[in-house]
């Protein structure tokens, strides 16, 4: 069995990462996390910062990337200006850059193919609103989603999905592990269609997931981890979520 996979998105909240992984690490106590892989994605401020302090096993994402190296885009960050930080990658169209920030499925397309060029791993949000799952468009807006990223994604371990419902998002709702399994063993079989193989991109699930919620959901054959938002800003709770995830890997 792979290790499973859990990354905290710390979107724009202030945190001390120095504090933040004392923290996290007095909390995992003795626990062993041989058996899962971490990742932090911060603030941009905050990235140098989380990597010095963060213990080397652990990746330290940014969580938005620009699609161009350089150029007249005033506010925005490439990925020549955040190599020397030395990240491991970056978050690419989360739900709030797209529904926010206006990117859409080609930009993200684009931001993927420049991250993996580069050679940092991309990983990819997903997922439909409330509205759409309402109106039975779930698998159709996947499918408009995913079909940019085709002829982009790889098996080298550089590319992550995330499905994350809208509706789930930061909603206390998370989808239930046969809804998020539903949708999961439907994204695999949808690449596995269009030539790449089953279970060769990891597929997180995103959406107030929690320590209480997290056993059910990665026990789901389609679910290889979490992206968490909320629960990853409370240390001692995102410690108990890597431990829960740990385990599945003995
Ligand atoms: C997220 O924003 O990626 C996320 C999953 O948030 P939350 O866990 O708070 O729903």
């Amino acid at each position: 069995m792979a290790d499973k996979i859990l990354v905290a998105n710390w979107k724009m909240n202030l945190l001390e990462p120095q504090a933040y992984f004392n923290a996290f690490t007095a909390a995992l106590g003795q626990s062993s996390l041989s058996g899962v892989k971490i990742g932090f994605a911060a603030p941009y401020t905050l990235l140098a910062t989380a990597r010095a302090c963060a213990p080397a096993a652990y990746a330290v994402y940014a969580q938005n990337v620009h699609e161009r190296e350089s150029g007249a885009f005033t506010g925005e960050i490439s990925w020549p200006l955040l190599e020397p930080l030395a990240i491991s990658g970056s978050l690419l169209g989360h739900s709030e850059r797209r529904q926010f920030f206006h990117e859409t499925h080609d930009q993200v397309a684009q931001k993927l193919a420049l991250t993996l060029q580069r050679g940092h791993c991309g990983i990819v949000c997903i997922g439909e609103t409330l509205a759409q799952r309402e109106a039975g468009e779930t698998f159709s807006v996947l499918t408009a989603q995913l079909t940019p990223l085709l002829p982009i994604l790889t098996s080298t371990g550089a590319c992550i999905l995330a499905y994350e419902p809208v509706w789930a998002i930061g909603t206390g709702l998370s989808a239930t592990p046969t809804q998020a399994q539903e949708v999961h063993a439907w994204i695999q079989s949808f690449l596995e269609t269009h030539g790449i193989r089953r279970n060769a991109i990891p597929l997180l699930y995103g959406g107030s997931a929690n320590s209480a919620n997290l056993e059910a959901l990665l026990q789901q054959p389609d679910i290889d981890g979490a992206l968490v938002g909320g629960a990853s800003l409370q240390p001692v709770e995102f410690a108990k979520m890597a431990t829960i995830a740990a385990a599945f890997r003995k």
